[in-house]
């Protein structure tokens, strides 16, 4: 009998986010011959945003197009994307959305509604026979887990920059959309949304993130950084010191309590590798640390390690990557 994958994807300001197309190519991963692929879009004036989505979907993109869901409402979104499940003709296999802070939001209260299992923070994923299996990590990335779903259905969220994009070139999904009906009363109001950080890559999606702790010294000194970053076409974060020191926006901070990220290229400056900042980096591909104690903990992780003051080292990397990206 077919199964029905449904991925619930993210846009922001119109482009679609790289953690949804991973999702897909999850999704395109588990599929077998006749199995059904749904894409569910929500948002306001998403036309060009749709086209875009279909060219990554060999199945259906369902957009649910409306005012009210312009900017993320727990309630509204929650209330959409059943809306748009109620629609599917058979109930889905797997629901599929990225490890973000609106998938964290969104996928328990619809394992809650939906009453099936949910597993979160998934890196990997493999076909087990007739069922599937999905990795996790554990205790702040110190160990990893295998898990399934206990009857073989549920919904699952997928940490960033785990698993390629799907393939635009591969499909040519057909757009329906859908009329949605808010519902009413609404617990929540939504004034206004604040952003606080505008950075030029999104720092849980970045391939490269230069990270700056405590040993940055200033608000100042993290412009340094800023030029790396520029430079390799990278985000900035920073560790909860630099945060607390008020060095930075707590929206940047990377740990236990903050941003988990999974770049390809990690560079940690003046960051001393306390273990709830290696619970947010420690996935990262390839670690670099600059720091001028040789002793810090943070080289233990790192691949590559410059034992120096970030203020002299930093300014030469830039400079050189600039020569080689000119
Ligand atoms: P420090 O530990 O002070 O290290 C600064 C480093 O900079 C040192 O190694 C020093 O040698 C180096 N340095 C100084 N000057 C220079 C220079 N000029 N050039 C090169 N190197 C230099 N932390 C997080 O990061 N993320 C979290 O999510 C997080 N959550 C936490 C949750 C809990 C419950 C608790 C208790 C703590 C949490 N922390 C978190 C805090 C964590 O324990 C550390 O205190 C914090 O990570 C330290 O930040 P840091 O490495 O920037 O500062």
């Amino acid at each position: 009998m077919s199964k029905t994958y449904v991925v619930i994807v993210e846009s922001k300001d119109g482009k679609l986010r790289q953690v949804s197309l991973e999702a897909l190519h999850a999704a395109n991963l588990l599929r077998e011959d006749g199995d059904n692929l749904t894409a569910v879009l929500l948002g306001h004036q998403m036309d060009d945003t749709a086209a875009e989505l279909a060219r990554h979907v060999n199945g259906q993109v369902l957009v649910v197009d409306h005012p009210e869901l312009q900017a993320y409402q727990p309630e509204l979104a929650f209330e959409a994307a059943m809306q748009a499940l109620a629609a599917l003709p058979d109930e889905p296999r797997l629901i599929l959305l990225g490890h973000t802070a609106i998938g964290r939001d969104l996928a328990p209260q619809l394992a809650a509604r939906l009453a099936c299992g949910q597993i979160s923070d998934v890196t990997a994923i493999t076909k087990d026979g007739d069922g599937i299996s999905f990795t996790r990590p554990l205790y702040a990335g110190k160990a990893f887990e295998q898990t399934r779903l206990s009857d073989g259905t549920g919904i699952v969220t997928l940490r960033p920059n785990n698993l390629p994009p799907a393939d635009p070139a591969s499909a040519a999904g057909t757009i329906v959309p859908l009329e949605f009906t808010p519902p009413t009363p609404l617990s929540i109001i939504l004034k206004d949304v604040v952003r606080k950080v505008s950075g030029k890559v999104d720092l849980t999606e970045a391939k490269i993130v230069v990270s700056g702790g405590r040993g940055v010294k200033s608000a100042d000194g993290f412009k340094v950084l800023e030029e790396l970053a520029d430079s390799l076409g990278g985000a900035v974060g920073a560790s909860r010191g630099a945060c607390d020191a008020g060095y930075c926006d707590y929206a940047l901070q990377i740990g236990q309590t903050g941003k988990v990220v999974t770049p390809e290229i990690y560079i940690a400056c003046g960051i001393s590798g306390a273990i709830q900042h290696l619970a947010g980096m420690s996935q990262s591909r390839i670690i670099i640390a600059i720091n001028k104690d040789p002793e810090a903990p943070i080289f233990k992780v790192a691949d590559y390690g410059i034992v120096g003051d970030l203020f002299e080292v930093v300014p030469l990397l830039t400079e050189q990557f600039k020569q080689v990206f000119a």
